[in-house]
Formats: structure tokens, C-alpha cells, sequence
């Protein structure tokens, strides 16, 4: 086969961009775990490969449940201008406010991630050390998406300001360059959140805060910068990619002043505190004896379905597009 017939182009529109790559979740949640105190790290450090393969099965849900996508995201700018005072932090308050279809179709990430801690400090409390790691890995997902400035954006990959591939190039192509190579995940210890709805608004905020720059700044770079030198092809995985050039990322994150290093670093401390917060408020049970210690025969079917719905399938969500 020529050459040519295998270019894809990651920049299209419409190309399916996953919340910080399937590569940066797992990593989020694989540092996550140097994080916690010896008492956690008994059970989450040997199933380190389980937190981190499993971080993704959010994504992976979208081909499955149409109502998936709305955990993953949040058009804060719909509701006003920052702080965004007109939307309620109580989620019965906003759907009494603003019905709960609509609550949906602009997301919903900062309530989800309460439900996922109040179904992991279940799942401490109970020693089921199964959803133990499940609702772990899964709620590190979560917290990880609200952390990327572009999932609390309705111009959420640039639609609307001719910027298409800027999600992706934010959470996927920045990271997957520098962050083996260059970045420093020495975060410290996790610490127990008091509140932790108002510490992920806290973090949808800064967010929101930092979408504005995201774009305004690739708009700046990119009007000083050389068309041909603004993308290169590389080879992945057998196949020539078009994406963003390593030059254009390298200034990028630069003017960004190591934003996305910055954002991902404060992942790993939110994901570890989160975890370490379920497991306070359930009463820091001992998770060196846990009862339900393997898959059950249902457990293996649906994390396969799960796998081959995701490699087959297209998203079945309404309104989340390129999240
Ligand atoms: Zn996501």
C-alpha cells in the first residue's frame, strides 16, 4: 500500500479525542498511588496495573451508554461568565433550577465525581476489595477530566474559533511528548478533603479560569508561526500521523508556563486525596484481609463486553462531541 493511503490525520474534525489520552489517565492514576499512606498502599500498590489499566473504562463506557458522556465534561461558560454564580453547586438546586436535561446536556463531571466517592467509601466500608479498585480507578478518571481546561469549555476542541485539534493537542500530544522525559511527579502525601464538592469546584473553576488562555494563547503562537512548520507526520504504530510538531508543542507549553504539566501534577494529588478521603471516611478500615478478593464470573464478562464494545463501537452519546 502507498504511503499516502495511510496518513491519518489526528487534527479532522470530528476525530474522537479522549479526556487526556488513554496514556495520561493511567499515568494519573499510576502516580496517584505513590501518593497514599502504607496502610492504603498494602492493597492499591499491587494492583498498581489494575488502576491504571482500568482509569480508561469511562471512555470505553461511551460506546456502550448514551448517558456516559455527560460524567465527563462540564460547559460551565453556558451559564454566564466566571464565577459562574448563576449555576447552583447543588445538584437538586441546579435541576430544580434549570430542569435536568439540560443539566445534563452541558455536563455534569463535578456532581459525578461525588457520586464515585460516595460509591468507593461504600466499597471501603463493605471490604469489597473488588469495587474497591473499580470505583478507585474509575473515580481518578473522573477527577482527571476536571482538571483539563477544555472539558469545562463549550469551545471544548476549538469548534468555534477555527482551532480544531486543540483538545487534543492540550491533553494527548503535550503530555505523551514531555511528560517521561521532562516532567517531575514528586507531589508528596495525599490529604484528607473536608469538603470535597467544594474542593472539585474549586478545581472546575481554575479550570474554566485556564480555557480562556488555552485558546487565546495556540491563536497567538500559531499567528506568528510557519505553516509547514506547524505540523509534522510521524510514524505511530506502523501508520503516518499528521500532529502538531514537537517545535509547535514545545512553544506552546511554554507560553502556557508548563500548564499542562502543572494541571496534571494537580490531578495526581486531587485523585490521591480523593481515594485517601473515601477510605478516612469510611472508617480506615484494614485492607490487608478483604472479602470478594477476585473477579467474579460477571465481573470477566462485563470488563470483556466493555473491551469489545470500545474497539468496535462509535460513542452512542448525544451531546459530549470530541470529549
Ligand atoms: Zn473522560
Amino acid at each position: 500500500m502507498k504511503k499516502c493511503f495511510c496518513i491519518i490525520f489526528l487534527l479532522l474534525p470530528g476525530h474522537r479525542v479522549f479526556c487526556w489520552g488513554f496514556y495520561m489517565h493511567e499515568k494519573i492514576n499510576y502516580h496517584a498511588v505513590f501518593l497514599l499512606p502504607p496502610p492504603m498502599m498494602i492493597l492499591f500498590k499491587p494492583n498498581i496495573g489494575f488502576l491504571s489499566e482500568h482509569a480508561v473504562d469511562p471512555d470505553k463506557r461511551r460506546y456502550m451508554v448514551a448517558s456516559e458522556g455527560a460524567h465527563h465534561f462540564l460547559d460551565i461558560d453556558h451559564y454566564g461568565t466566571y464565577p459562574f454564580a448563576s449555576l447552583p453547586r447543588d445538584y437538586d438546586a441546579a435541576i430544580q433550577k434549570f430542569t435536568i436535561d439540560s443539566i445534563r446536556k452541558y455536563g455534569v463531571v463535578p456532581w459525578w465525581i461525588q457520586v464515585m466517592l460516595g460509591r468507593l467509601t461504600r466499597a471501603f466500608r463493605e471490604k469489597d476489595k473488588q469495587s474497591i479498585l473499580k470505583y478507585a480507578a474509575e473515580l481518578g478518571h473522573y477527577i482527571a477530566d476536571a482538571h483539563v481546561p477544555l472539558h469545562v469549555c463549550s469551545n471544548h476542541n476549538g469548534q468555534l474559533t477555527h482551532q480544531e485539534g486543540i483538545h487534543a493537542f492540550w491533553e494527548s500530544r503535550v503530555p505523551e511528548l514531555f511528560a517521561e522525559s521532562e516532567w517531575d511527579f514528586y507531589i508528596g502525601k495525599a490529604s484528607y478533603i473536608p469538603d470535597p464538592a467544594g474542593f472539585i469546584w474549586a478545581r472546575v473553576l481554575e479550570s474554566a479560569a485556564a480555557a480562556d488562555t488555552v485558546l487565546r494563547c495556540e491563536k497567538e503562537i500559531s499567528a506568528g508561526y510557519r505553516p509547514d512548520r506547524k505540523y509534522a507526520f510521524e510514524e505511530r504504530k506502523g501508520k503516518l500521523v499528521k500532529q502538531y510538531s514537537s517545535g509547535y508543542a514545545t512553544l506552546f507549553e511554554f507560553r502556557l508556563n508548563h500548564m499542562v504539566e502543572r494541571r496534571m501534577r494537580q490531578s495526581i494529588f486531587s485523585v490521591a486525596s480523593f481515594w485517601y478521603t473515601a477510605w478516612v471516611n469510611a472508617g480506615q478500615p484494614a485492607l490487608d484481609k478483604l472479602n470478594h478478593d477476585s473477579l467474579s464470573l460477571s465481573e470477566k464478562k462485563e470488563y470483556e463486553k466493555l473491551n469489545l464494545e470500545w474497539k468496535n463501537g462509535k460513542i452512542i452519546c448525544r451531546d459530549c462531541g470530541d470529549r
